[in-house]
């Protein structure tokens, strides 16, 4: 495949239709400047903000666009919620479709073969596999990232963060939990039952 990838790329610099120097550019940008951050921001303003939630929710590209998150294969957003009956799980089946300008690059497992055969054919063991045991009355949806549609899932709110900060909320929001593989933090502080500022 590297050999394969190492052809294509010495062709199409040779034709003069890529740029190495350009590549280069736009890998370092998702790799190090754009990342789960950014959906991050994304979830804690759906929390915080019942109307920009509306807004996500109807038109999921123009809600992220607004926080000024656009860009490669992030064109055609869709914004799934989940609630107390429904865990939403993104996949790409076919190859490693993702919402690259809010979430970043993919990790490596969502790329392999094994996740994107798993996460549809037997979610829940997928989901055990990272920790995340759901209740059996719990529906779980799939969606299959497609080039048109790339997905955001929004998990839900940790109970006891009202009135919590949009900052504080975002870090309570992981990558995984944008893909379905995990829910949002619980603060240890929640845990113990210890009040917060
Ligand atoms: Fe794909």
């Amino acid at each position: 495949m590297e050999a394969r990838v190492k052809a294509l790329e010495t062709i199409l610099v040779d034709k003069g239709l890529v740029d190495p120097a350009a590549l280069d550019a736009i890998i370092d940008t998702y790799e190090t400047k754009i990342g789960p951050r950014n959906g991050a921001r994304v979830v804690a303003k759906a929390w915080a903000d019942p109307a920009y939630a509306a807004r996500l929710k109807a038109d999921a590209t123009a809600a992220i666009a607004e926080l000024g998150f656009t860009g490669r294969q992030g064109e055609h957003m869709v914004a799934v919620f989940n609630d107390a009956e429904t865990h939403h799980l993104v996949v790409c089946t076919l190859c490693s479709c993702y919402p690259w300008s809010v979430l970043g690059l993919p990790p490596v497992w969502y790329k392999s073969a094994p996740y994107r055969s798993r996460a549809v054919l037997d979610p829940r063991g997928v989901l055990a596999e990272f920790g995340l045991v759901l209740d059996p009355a719990v529906q779980v949806r799939i969606w299959d990232s497609t080039a048109e549609i790339r997905y955001l899932v929004i998990p839900q709110r940790p109970a006891g963060t009202e009135g919590w900060s949009e900052e504080a909320l975002a870090d309570l929001v992981t990558r995984d939990a944008m893909i379905g593989t995990g829910v949002a933090l619980v603060p240890d502080s929640l845990r113990a039952g210890v009040a917060l500022p």
